[in-house]
This record gives structure tokens, C-alpha cells and sequence, in this order.
């Protein structure tokens, strides 16, 4: 049997728990992973883009489990009535390869993707951060709001989104958790004063959602909404004028903001900060670029986290997703059993 974590088990799981401890929890199971970045299978994910958006296989293993999430980016999908970014993930046994767990990723993803920004944040940073602009406040805004929260701190936030009824779920949500909220009127003011800026908009084209001028020293940029071929927030200088981090240098070359840089600009992985192998933050005038894209570890280690922490819960349910004959070379037997004799 394989257990199973719907949409509704998820939901309520975390309320139980709270999003700022699970974002916190789920950390440390990504960092693990990072350290282990070496034994890990690693591979750009596969896209099938069309007009409307694109959907994406995302595979990994680590040589006992191998994991693979199912996820969309539609950016015209709010305007429909639908949402940006859908997703699933399995986890299965590579002894058998028996598929293990499956959970709605939707949820997962916006938590996998805000714990993401913050550990990384949390290692480039500077530690004095108190003040996050975050330009977009649409599905991700508040998982990375509570992420920032729970790994610096930081609970003074400048917001911008040119989509007004964007701003005031935003605000809904956030203020009875206890930031500070303050709305600004443009990017432009939204980062003025703010150690970190968070940009997550969702637009199929080359944006700019910044400019180098409006990224002060000292700033940590995580740029998460730049995440697919032609879809980019930032203009090109302010990756000149900072040191870039990425997840998995190949695809991120291709998705990330730094495709619009030529195909050798010089990036450093996450992972190699994290075990020492390569510097982060050197000063505190230093700008540090996150270029996240989501990678596929990170959805392993988010599908890892989730299926220890519902063990010996009641927030799964067995299902039967594998046939099971018992003999393993009669499936037949099975259809065989309701079919009525000749
Ligand atoms: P969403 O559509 O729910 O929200 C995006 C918001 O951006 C909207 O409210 C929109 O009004 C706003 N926006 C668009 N253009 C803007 C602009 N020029 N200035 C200010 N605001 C603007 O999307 P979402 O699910 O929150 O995702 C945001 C982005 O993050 C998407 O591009 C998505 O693909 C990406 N994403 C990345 C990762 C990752 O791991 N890096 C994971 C999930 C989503």
C-alpha cells in the first residue's frame, strides 16, 4: 500500500503543527539534503511548454529513494480562476521501486520553496537583517513571509503588487500573525531601506521587475518568480553587480535570471556554501543574489520531511495504487476474477 496525503490531510496537518514550525522543521531536512548534494541523481527537470504555461517533471534519488514531483506554472491562471503553480510528488523505493508516498504538492511547494529562500537566506544574509520588501504578494507571499520570520526574524515587511486585491489578501493574512505590514506604491519604494527583497511575481516574459540602482549594498536579493526560459524579473546589472547563488548550475542556466548572462557567468551552488567549500557573504556591503528556480532535491527533502512527520498521525490514508497479484506474473489473475466465463 501507499500512503497518501490529499489536499485536505495536508491542510490540516499544518494547522496542528503551525506553518512557521513546519517551514522551520522542514529546514533542516533540506540542509541535510544539500550536504549530500554529491550522492543525489541530478538532472535540469523536463518541460513541456505550450502558449498558456509550462509543466514540469522534477526526478532525483539518493540511491534508496527516488522522488519525483508533477508541477505546472500558468501565469495567467488567476485571471481563469485557476492558480499559478499546481503540484504533486511521489516518493518510491528504489530496492523495488514500489511507489511509497504520495502527497499533494501544491501546498508542499510554496512551504518547500519559502523554507528554501530561507535557509539560503539565513547563510547570505547579513544577520543585522530586519526589513524584507517583498514585490509580488501573490500564493507564495506569506509561506515566504512566516519562512523569513522563523530563520532571521525579520518582521517588518514593504510589500508592492500592481494587482491592489493581491496587496489586501496579503494583508488579511499576515496581520493577525503579527507583522508589520507597510504597503508602498511602487517596487521603487517598497525596497527603499530593506535588507532583504523577496521577489516572487508570476509573469511569462522578461520582466524588470528591479533595477540596479534600487538594490542598495548590503542587500540580499531572493529572487524565486524567475524560474522558466524567457521569464525573468531582474535586469541584468544587478546580477553584475552582486555574487549569484544558485541551486543546480545547468538548469538554472537555463531558467534562471542568469540567462540572460552569457553561458559561463560565474554562479556558485548553494550546497558548496553550506559545507564550506566556497564563501557566501564576504561583507557586509556585499549584494548576494539567490536566482532560485526550484529543484527537484528540495521536493525530495519536502516529501521526505512530510512522510516522517504524519507517521503515527492520522493525516494519511493507505491506498491501493499498485496492483498486487499474488503471483507476481498473474496480473491477469486479478481481471481474470471478475471476468465472467465464457
Ligand atoms: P501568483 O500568480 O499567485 O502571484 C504573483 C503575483 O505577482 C501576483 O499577485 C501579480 O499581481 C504580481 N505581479 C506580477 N507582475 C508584477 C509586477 N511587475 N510588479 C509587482 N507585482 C507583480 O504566483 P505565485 O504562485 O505566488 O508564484 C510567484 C512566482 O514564483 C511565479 O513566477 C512562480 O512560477 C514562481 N515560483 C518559483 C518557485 C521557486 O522554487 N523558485 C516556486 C514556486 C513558484
Amino acid at each position: 500500500m501507499t500512503r497518501f496525503v490529499d489536499v485536505g490531510d495536508m491542510v490540516r496537518w499544518l494547522a496542528g503543527r503551525g506553518t512557521e514550525q513546519v517551514i522551520a522543521e522542514m529546514i533542516g531536512y533540506l540542509e541535510a539534503d544539500f550536504r549530500r548534494w554529491e550522492q543525489f541523481d541530478k538532472c535540469p527537470r523536463v518541460a513541456s511548454h505550450t502558449p498558456f504555461g509550462v509543466i514540469e517533471l522534477m526526478p532525483t534519488s539518493d540511491q534508496e529513494n527516488y522522488g519525483f514531483k508533477y508541477v505546472n506554472g500558468h501565469p495567467s491562471n488567476p485571471s481563469r480562476g485557476f492558480q499559478t503553480v499546481t503540484a504533486f510528488g511521489v516518493l518510491a523505493d528504489v530496492h523495488n521501486g514500489y511507489p511509497t508516498f504520495l502527497a499533494e504538492m501544491t501546498v508542499l511547494t510554496a512551504l518547500r520553496t519559502a523554507a528554501t529562500s530561507a535557509m539560503v537566506a539565513r547563510r547570505l544574509a547579513r544577520p543585522d537583517s530586519r526589513v524584507m520588501a517583498m514585490i509580488g504578494t501573490g500564493t507564495q507571499s506569506e509561506f515566504q513571509a512566516l519562512a523569513f520570520r522563523a530563520a532571521l526574524g525579520i518582521s517588518q515587511l514593504q510589500v508592492w503588487d500592481t494587482d491592489p486585491a493581491a496587496v489586501a489578501k496579503f494583508l488579511r493574512n499576515v496581520e493577525p500573525l503579527g507583522f508589520t505590514v507597510t504597503v508602498a506604491g511602487s517596487a521603487a519604494e517598497a525596497v527603499q531601506g530593506a535588507d532583504v527583497i523577496t521577489t516572487c511575481t508570476a509573469d511569462k516574459a522578461q520582466a524588470t521587475i528591479l533595477t540596479a540602482d534600487l538594490v542598495a549594498p548590503g542587500v540580499h536579493l531572493n529572487a524565486i518568480g524567475g524560474d522558466c526560459p524567457g521569464k525573468t524579473e531582474l535586469d541584468a546589472a544587478i546580477l553584475l553587480r552582486g555574487d549569484v547563488f544558485v541551486e543546480f548550475t545547468p538548469q538554472t542556466r537555463i531558467e534562471g535570471e542568469i540567462q540572460q548572462m552569457p553561458a559561463d557567468y560565474p554562479v556558485t551552488e548553494f550546497w558548496e556554501v553550506l559545507v564550506g567549500s566556497k564563501p557566501g557573504r564576504t561583507s557586509a556591503e556585499q549584494i548576494t543574489v539567490f536566482d532560485s528556480v526550484g529543484f527537484a532535491i528540495e521536493d525530495f527533502s519536502a516529501l521526505r520531511y512530510v512522510r516522517d512527520a504524519v507517521q503515527g498521525t492520522d493525516f494519511f490514508e493507505e491506498i491501493d495504487l499498485v496492483a498486487s497479484p499474488e503471483d507476481p506474473k498473474d496480473l491477469f489473475g486479478l481481471v481474470a476474477a471478475f471476468t465472467p466465463a465464457a
